[in-house]
């Protein structure tokens, strides 16, 4: 259930990051509207308050995004949607690179809450609660907005941001396909653990939620599966790839685009040994990437002359 492009359309592109725009804000806009109760004047208040919610959304989805660059990997598109923005990157498969990719998140509303918090007091001491009671109301639900994203972001449970930053951590201890198991198990019995409070509140917003959480607890522990087997598919030396650095699969494991046998291609040196085609090009399992061949080879340390 993860949201895709499809329903979204394309708002802009900064720092080569497409970002697009999905249809189901327009209709939780009107929802929202409804439900609100009297806290503004007028209706443009609460039009603000929503494109101030889509913008912390977007620059918490940016941290992710700038962030996984930073280490080396792939941020091409954010995705706004109504349980939250979600930059579909890429980082590479080490813990530390993971764990900053996610962390950036957060921390971009962590920063928002001293800066929030002195346009707070700075509204109230100035005596413009009385004199601009809207933009007084204004500011304090960007406020309350961004302090509850970020508690909520946190929370430990998978696939929220706190839930993979367990993930990050459990990785560092346990390895990439245990880590991430015991972060989805942790995630889903959280969430079954808080189904009494879900039934007791009757708000439909929290079964979709939860429903979300528990659904990508079980890809996520569907995915830890595979990766547990892919783990312990013997490596390579004397070769890494040249975007991710992690040692390629040792097997026959490539499949030739033209006769469509399977090979080891660092054994054959990129050339299928059933058909002879050649093959410009060796793709990473790890990040996805395809390189030459000869850039994959770690050059053989030379023993410094005395
Ligand atoms: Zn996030
Ligand atoms: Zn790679
Ligand atoms: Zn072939």
């Amino acid at each position: 259930m993860m949201p895709t492009r499809q329903g979204s359309f394309r708002l802009f592109r900064l720092f080569g990051i497409n970002v697009f725009l999905h249809w189901s804000w327009f209709v939780i806009a009107v929802i929202r509207l409804q439900y609100h109760g009297l806290e503004y004047g007028s209706y443009v208040w609460y039009g603000l308050e929503y494109v101030t919610l889509f913008l912390i959304v977007l620059l918490h989805e940016f941290g992710h995004a700038l962030a996984c660059r930073s280490v080396g990997g792939q941020a091409q598109q954010i995705v706004l949607w109504p349980l939250g923005g979600v930059a579909y990157v890429a980082p590479p498969p080490r813990p530390g690179a993971v764990l900053w990719s996610i962390v950036a998140g957060p921390l971009v509303n962590v920063v928002l809450v001293p800066v929030l918090t002195a346009a707070s007091v700075l509204t109230s001491s100035g005596g413009w609660a009385d004199s601009v009671p809207n933009l007084h109301a204004l500011i304090h639900a960007i406020w309350l907005m961004n302090l509850g994203l970020l508690i909520f972001n946190l929370l430990p449970i998978y696939p929220l941001d706190g839930g993979k930053i367990l993930w990050a951590l459990l990785w560092f201890v346990f390895g990439r396909a245990r880590g991430l198991m015991i972060a989805t198990v942790i995630g889903g019995l959280a969430v079954l653990a808080m189904v009494p409070l879900v039934v007791g509140q009757g708000d439909p917003w929290l079964y979709v939620l939860a429903g979300f959480i528990l659904l990508n607890c079980w890809k996520g522990w569907v995915e830890a599966r595979a990766l547990a087997r892919f783990e312990n598919i013997p490596r390579c030396d004397g070769f890494a790839c040249p975007v991710c650095k992690s040692k390629p699969l040792r097997g026959a494991l490539w499949r030739c685009g033209k006769c469509g046998q399977s090979f080891d291609t660092f054994e054959t040196n990129a050339v299928c040994p059933h058909c002879g085609a050649q093959f410009s090009t060796t793709a990473c399992f790890d990040c996805g990437n395809s390189r030459p061949l000869g850039e994959w080879l770690i050059p053989a340390v030379v023993p410094p002359k005395l």
